[in-house]
């Protein structure tokens, strides 16, 4: 029998920087990675394609129930789930309870038995490390002030040559963070036990360096000869 799956959750607001750490920590630590806002933007996706409304939570359910975490091998679908109207949706099917209970085994089996047989997994959301895998080993909440993030997002919009406006932009942000701080079922908070890294005056290496040295030390220190080093050029 091999030995459980090592879960790494990454949480945080919109724009925090935690996507890019996690794909840049699985791809250095040899571990699948899912990034669960994909998810929730997929059910939004359904929703929308189907002619539906996002507010309405018996659509949103239902999307939520039939949805196969396949059709996020599709790079053109996913383009489209990077949309910022298909986010904004996003939040809204993701404040409803039926919706989060649906999607809940898809996560924690990819955090079991990462596919690929890979010895972990990285993921990212809001609320990994509260709900979807209390249990793991390792909980990074990652932050940074709603400027730096509003300007980041601004940035890359930019960079892929959409129209962007820096106030709008913050002003739907803080919309984001609100619904998902403010939401009953799995408010965007961090763990008790999750370690917090401010991202603010940060780049994106800089992050990466200092969320791998914390993962060394923590997983070398519980599981030994488990971690062979990941590698910090990554
Ligand atoms: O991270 P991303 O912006 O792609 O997430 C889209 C939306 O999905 C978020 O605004 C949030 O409302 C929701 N989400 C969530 N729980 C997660 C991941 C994302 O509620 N674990």
């Amino acid at each position: 029998m091999p030995p459980p799956a090592i879960t790494i959750a990454v949480d945080g607001p919109a724009a925090a920087g935690k996507g890019t750490l996690a794909r840049r920590l699985a791809a250095a630590l040899g571990y699948a990675c899912l990034d669960t806002g994909l998810i929730y933007r997929a059910v939004a996706w359904a929703v929308l394609r189907a002619g539906g409304d996002p507010a309405d939570d018996a659509a949103a359910t239902r999307a939520a129930e039939s949805l196969n975490l396949a059709v996020l091998d599709d790079p053109a679908v996913v383009a489209e789930l990077r949309s910022d109207q298909i986010g904004q949706a996003a939040s809204q099917v993701a404040a409803v309870a039926a919706v989060r209970r649906a999607v809940l085994p898809l996560q924690r089996t990819f955090a079991r038995r990462p596919p690929g047989g890979q010895p972990g997994a990285v993921l990212d959301g809001r609320d990994i490390g509260t709900t979807v895998c209390p249990d793991a080993e390792i909980k990074i909440f990652v932050t940074a002030s709603l400027d730096a993030r509003a300007g980041r997002r601004h940035q890359e919009l930019l960079s892929r040559g959409v129209k962007s406006i820096y106030g709008r932009v913050l002003e739907d942000m803080e919309r984001r963070d609100a619904l998902d701080r403010g939401r009953a079922v799995s408010p965007l908070i961090p763990a008790t036990d999750a370690w917090q890294l401010d991202t603010t005056a940060l780049d994106a290496d800089q992050t990466f360096q200092r969320a791998l040295a914390y993962i060394r030390d923590h997983l070398a220190a519980r599981h030994g000869q488990r971690v062979s080093g990941p590698r910090a050029t990554d």
